[in-house]
């Protein structure tokens, strides 16, 4: 068989899964991310590869990694990563030396990208853009039937286009990110705000966290929204809000067909993907006058990275073998 390993490295977790050629996912494992040094992420890589491999170790034909971090057009390197260690990185030589197997390596969303394309909600699309909502905002870009990388490799980082003049403070170094105010982090740092000037209103997001306004995290709010607390749903409409925002705005940059919604914040549905709807009703430019894009939630979940990593290096493994 085909099958590949997909290992997706996001900013709280390394998960991976063997996963088939049509798709199906064989087996899973996951591990924290640790994040402070390059060396202890790459040791939790190995180990999530390891695991897995031990089970399968005939039928892999190699691994994908879909990291969150900024790729040169080669995948060489991790140019640098908002969220982890990695500045101008040799991923792809250690990870070589490591799992002495072949490798596909770029970023975690472009591969969930590729993963909506082939499998999921963008299937068949001529232009679908990936958003996934998590520790940060990933982007990719998949256009007549390929993968988008840009001149440097860098396309898509749509989570650091500047939505507020002096906003909040991102870790890519620049102020006003729409990540600050979209992803699983930026539902937590409102709440904290909010609970911490505001605790009377923050009442019930306050009883998950002993009283401590500082320890809110973006997946207290979901719970609490999956619960019907009214502050909660406000803030998770914000969010949906500021992501209709985004999108009406990447809309009229690259006119997509459809813009998958993916990561972990994504499960809330429709709590964000219908404020996100409404606002770009009345935020897309030329409305009225022109079509614009289908805003719908990833059909993969969480796992379209892992999918879309172990695809990617079974097609560069396929176009290998056909080179004579
Ligand atoms: C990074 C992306 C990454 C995303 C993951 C962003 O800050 O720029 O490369 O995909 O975080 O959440
Ligand atoms: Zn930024």
């Amino acid at each position: 068989t085909l099958a590949a390993l997909g290992i997706d490295i996001g900013g709280t977790k390394v998960a991976g899964g063997v996963v088939a050629p049509d798709g199906t996912i064989l087996a899973t494992a996951r591990r924290a991310t640790p994040g402070a040094s390059v060396s202890d992420t790459e040791d939790a890589i190995a180990a999530v590869a390891e695991e897995l491999a031990a089970g399968h170790d005939g039928e892999l034909v190699g691994v994908g990694i879909g990291a969150a971090g900024w790729f040169d057009r080669t995948g060489d390197t991790v140019l640098f990563s908002p969220h982890l260690a990695w500045r101008h990185s040799s991923l792809r030589k250690d990870l070589t030396a490591r799992l002495q197997r072949p490798l596909w390596v770029g970023n975690d969303a472009d591969a969930a990208a590729w993963a909506e394309y082939r499998y999921g909600a963008a299937r068949g699309a001529d232009l679908a853009l990936m958003v996934t909502l998590g520790t940060g905002i990933g982007g990719g870009i998949v256009m007549d039937g390929r993968l988008q990388r840009g001149a440097h490799g860098v396309a898509g980082e749509w989570g650091h286009m500047r939505v507020v003049p002096d906003g909040r403070l991102c870790a890519c170094g620049n102020r006003g990110c729409w990540e600050q105010y979209a992803s699983g982090t930026a539902l937590g740092q409102t709440a904290r705000e909010v609970a911490s000037t505001s605790p009377a209103a923050a009442a019930l997001l306050l009883e998950r966290v002993e009283g401590q306004a500082s320890r809110l995290t973006g997946e207290d709010v979901a719970r609490a929204a999956y619960d019907g607390d009214p502050l909660a749903l406000e803030l998770v409409t914000e969010v949906g809000v500021w992501l209709g925002q985004g999108i009406a705005d990447l809309a009229a940059v690259l006119d997509p067909e459809v813009v998958v919604i993916g990561g972990g914040v994504s499960v809330l549905g429709e709590m964000v993907l219908g404020p996100a709807r409404a606002r770009l009703d009345r935020a897309l430019p030329g409305r009225g006058f022109r079509p614009g894009p289908r805003i719908v939630a990833a059909e993969l979940g969480a796992q379209a990275g892992m999918v879309g990593a172990a695809d990617l290096v079974r097609n560069d493994i396929v176009a290998l073998r056909a080179t004579p």
